[in-house]
């Protein structure tokens, strides 16, 4: 059985007394519950501030991006230790932000993922393809293409440490949201190329979830689809209201 996840994606958003308040009352909503797994991705700067406020809650936090270097001339960088350092479980890497706003390749999100694996920390893996590449067919040899590239070298032992996000470019920030057979059939797809470049066992444990306008009110039918396990949240993860009602959704299906 996988654990559903719902995931906060709060991008260049909030500032340090509103990041602080969003986290208390998220930690509050969550107390202990682990039925479900709750990570909170804020901005750099207020990773400690977010991880003081969630303590003594089952919340996990998470950065939006890192660095592959350990340590270095490498200006305006973060590295994987130093984000283990602040508490941090998990990173977020190949946001489709990340690849078509800064330009990044599937070869420097897999030195990424391979640098986090290496030293314990937690990826969120986001793939998924532009709306062009949707009405030429292309959906899926996008999707194969980033899987191929970003866990590239990665073992079925560090697969364990992966979540992978299904992010249609084309619904993320945009209001609309994939129908729950367009996220079904991409996560069937990207579940299959596990077992077919991994194993079965692999496969099964992973957990894959769907990212692009997940609002409350659609966020139960989207996750009770049999390969999805749960939402990356942009936009709706930034009020507690509106998160809080995701998790809610989760939390009961969790507990069916
Ligand atoms: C995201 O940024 O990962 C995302 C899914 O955004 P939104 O929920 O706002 O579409």
């Amino acid at each position: 059985m996988r654990k559903l996840v719902a995931a906060g994606n709060w991008k260049m958003n909030t500032m340090l007394s509103s990041a602080g308040d969003l986290a208390s009352a998220l930690a509050g909503k969550v107390k202990q519950d682990d039925s479900i797994e709750v990570i909170l991705c804020p901005p750099f700067p207020y990773l400690t501030t977010v991880k003081e406020k969630v303590s003594g809650s089952s919340i996990q936090v998470g950065a939006q991006n890192c660095y592959h270097e350990a340590e270095g001339a490498f200006t305006g960088e973060t590295s994987v230790g130093m984000l283990q350092d602040v508490g941090c479980d998990w990173v977020i890497l190949g946001h489709s932000e990340r690849r078509h706003v800064m330009g990044e390749t599937d070869g420097a999100i897999n030195k990424k993922v391979v640098a986090a694996l290496a030293k314990g920390l937690g990826v969120i893996l986001c793939v998924g393809e532009l709306l062009e590449e949707r009405k030429a067919d292309k959906t899926n040899e996008v999707l194969e293409t980033q899987m191929k590239g970003g866990l590239s070298g990665v073992s079925a032992d560090d697969l364990k440490n992966v979540i992978i996000a299904y992010e249609p470019v084309w619904a993320i920030g945009t209001g609309v949201t994939a129908s729950t057979e367009e996220a079904e059939s991409a996560h069937d797809f990207l579940r299959k190329w596990l077992t077919s470049n991994y194993n079965a066992e692999s496969a099964d444990s992973m957990r894959i979830l769907y990212g692009g306008s997940v609002k409350p009110d659609n966020a139960e039918d989207l996750m009770s689809q049999r390969n999805v396990d749960g939402a990356l949240v942009g936009g709706a993860s930034l009020k507690a209201d509106s998160f809080g009602g995701i998790i809610d959704a989760a939390q009961k299906l969790a507990k069916g």
